[in-house]
């Protein structure tokens, strides 16, 4: 199965499918964990993040992969075999990810990744044209979204958690304009596809997302189970 999850910054998609992934054995792919391991190479190179002919010349000598950890259940993310899954957080990362992910080639390149990892295993993957771009057949979409005041509050805890200093303005002020920048983009923009289910979380725990979703799957297994009969 290929089950896609895209949504706004921080609405809760990456925790839900992750939850998700590990409760039906799923393998979650985090894809905007790989718009931002690119961004990071560019980093590395002292490339401008906006200077699209350098960042196109970089494409076919980078390798992006992710794996589960075992003992985690976390998804990491490998830049040329590196894990770079905590340095692809810093804020600025996150700034520099929505002029990176408008490019046509990386794009391209990463979708075809994403394909083929799509490939391995039952799926679960979050991002913002998951449904609309890169699975347009997948067996469920849902689109989450939530107040923006309720992500900037969820996005500072988790990232004081994992270390990782900035105030609860810049993150509010970052998913503003990252939201804004990723709706408005010709290139698969950030929007619900038309069978996506909306969930909005304002409101609701961790647990209720992931109880939701996976109450959806095991329906849809089923309905498929008997379709097959
Ligand atoms: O999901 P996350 O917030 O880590 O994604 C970082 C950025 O990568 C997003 O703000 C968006 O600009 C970009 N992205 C994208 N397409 C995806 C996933 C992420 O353009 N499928």
């Amino acid at each position: 199965m290929i089950i896609a999850i895209d949504g706004p910054a921080a609405s809760g998609k990456s925790t839900t499918a992750k939850l998700v992934g590990q409760e039906l054995n799923f393998l979650y792919i985090d894809t905007g964990a790989m718009y931002r391991a690119m961004t990071l190479k560019a980093k590395k190179l002292n490339i401008d993040y906006e200077d699209t002919e350098k960042v196109i010349s970089i494409i076919q000598t980078t390798d992006i992969d992710q794996i589960i950890d075992s003992s985690t259940g976390d998804t990491k993310t490998f830049l040329d075999g590196v894990d770079v899954s905590l340095e692809i957080r810093t804020p600025e990362i996150s700034k520099g990810v929505t002029a990176v992910c408008e490019i046509k080639e990386v794009r391209e390149n990463l979708v075809n990744i994403q394909r083929i990892m799509g490939k391995r295993k039952d799926v679960i993957l979050d991002g913002r044209d998951i449904g609309t771009v890169v699975f347009p057949d997948a067996d469920l979409k849902f689109f989450m979204v939530a107040d923006v005041d309720v992500r900037a509050q969820r996005r500072f805890k988790e990232l004081s958690e994992k270390g990782i200093s900035s105030s609860l303005e810049d993150i509010k002020a970052d998913i503003v304009r990252r939201d804004e920048r990723d709706s408005s983009r010709s290139n698969s923009p950030l929007k619900p596809a038309e069978d996506a289910i909306l969930i909005d979380t304002s409101e609701l725990t961790i647990s209720e997302q992931v109880e939701f979703i996976v109450n959806k799957i095991k329906n849809e297994k089923m309905r498929n189970g008997k379709n097959e009969n």
